[in-house]
């Protein structure tokens, strides 16, 4: 167990951050992480961090807080918060989060409170926001298994059996073994998926049509110049990072503007601390129009309304049937994992590095670009075992790129 979390610790440092000499990271975990979140801080030090700002979150009070706290600190945002979010953007702090939360975590909270925090959020950690998107600092998301989550994902074993089985299921989708080599199998895994974004690239497709026997019948038509990105990214003075780990995705953006048709969820969704599941959305000329959810349909409509640009789509991943985390067989309400278990789009802001010199552009030029703008991204999972897609080419060819789940080359 020790050696398997010093490894991971080391992954998330070495592979998820790619920390150098002289920066000074900032690290965000539950409390339930530490044993995690020192062993990072420590390996920081060790490749020669500056300082770290270690910032532990307690799910318990964060609950309290909006079960309880006067209605009116939601539509606050304190200049504190956005100095301390600009002083990371001015320093380049490369961002660690560590996840683990109970996806109910805020069951029974009014929706409008959440709704609210999050508007209030928009502005003013906008530069934040864009520095991440764009891939001007190192950021890493990963996940820490507690027993509350663990007993979501293991509803049938006793709290000990179900926390162990999570962490081996977690182990497993990271490639942490033990041996100290999981680095080596993350350049392996990041030389896949770059081989598959080029083939993607080279097609250089207009649009994609997705079908499956749920009633899936979308079309997502691609941006002119849009490029397809696997596990890797790089911030402008050449530092490769991996934004999730774990990840199996291949991912651009869809144009705004240019998705039709309906898109049945194949998963359910674990949305700010809500579960919403088996759900449906229709989109006409890029816009949602209609939705509908057997459950928590008021928290999917309350994330979709957060802004204008919540009602359209950001992101287009695929991630083959057969993939590491599905083989599992797990759900673990939890995005970070189940996005890679599946073929997921994203409501909300597209990343303008999808787009060549995209990171260079204005928001204007963005969005005539293609690309969507938001306060908002949420992944939603739309891949089945019979999931269907096929490619159309600028001069109509049309080519299987999934087919029965799993990508056709
Ligand atoms: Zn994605
Ligand atoms: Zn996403």
């Amino acid at each position: 167990m020790d050696n398997k979390l010093k490894e991971y610790a080391e992954l998330l440092v070495d592979v998820g951050l790619n920390l150098q000499p002289g920066q000074t990271p900032h690290i965000s975990a539950s409390i339930e992480a530490a044993p995690l979140a020192r062993l990072c801080v420590e390996a920081c030090y060790d490749r020669g961090a500056r300082n770290v700002i270690m910032e532990y979150v307690d799910d318990v009070v964060s609950r309290q807080r909006y079960l309880r706290a006067d209605e009116a600190v939601f539509s606050e945002y304190p200049p504190y918060a956005k100095a301390r979010l600009d002083w990371f953007v001015e320093k380049k702090s490369p961002s660690l989060s560590i996840l683990g939360s109970d996806p109910e975590l805020f069951k029974d909270v009014d929706p409008a409170r959440i709704q609210a925090a999050q508007r209030a959020a928009g502005e003013p950690a906008k530069p934040y926001r864009d520095a991440v998107t764009a891939s001007r600092i190192q950021w890493c998301g990963a996940a820490y298994p507690t027993a509350v989550w663990a007993k979501k994902v293991f509803p049938d074993l006793p709290e000990d059996q179900a926390l162990a089985a999570l962490w081996d299921a977690v182990y497993a989708v990271c490639r942490v073994t033990g041996d100290g080599k999981a680095v080596e199998r993350w350049q392996e895994h990041i030389k896949a998926t770059t081989r598959r974004a080029k083939i993607l690239n080279d097609y250089n497709f207009k649009s994609l049509h997705y079908t499956n026997s749920l009633g899936t019948d979308l079309t997502v038509e691609l941006p002119e110049h849009h490029i397809w990105a696997g596990a890797a990214d790089r911030t402008p003075e050449g530092v490769g990072f991996v934004p999730n780990i774990p990840t199996e995705e291949i991912f651009t953006a869809p144009r705004w503007d240019g998705v039709n048709g309906r898109v049945y969820a194949a998963m359910p969704l674990a949305l700010d601390g809500n579960l919403v599941e088996n759900f449906w959305m229709e989109f006409k000329d890029g816009r949602i129009v209609d939705l509908h959810a057997e459950k928590g349909e008021e928290h999917l409509r309350a994330s979709v309304d957060l802004d204008e640009g919540s009602r359209y789509l950001g992101e287009v991943a695929l991630v083959q049937y057969d993939s590491p985390i599905r083989n599992t067989g797990l759900l673990f309400y939890e995005t970070l994992f189940d996005e890679n278990a599946s073929c997921h789009l994203a409501f909300g802001a597209a990343y303008p590095g999808c787009v060549k010199g995209g990171n260079d552009m204005s928001a204007e030029e963005q969005k005539a670009a293609g690309l969507n703008q938001s306060i908002n991204h949420i992944d939603f999972m739309v891949g089945t075992k019979d999931l269907r897609v096929v490619g159309v080419t600028h001069d109509g060819k049309e080519v299987p790129v999934f087919v029965d789940g799993n990508f056709a080359f």
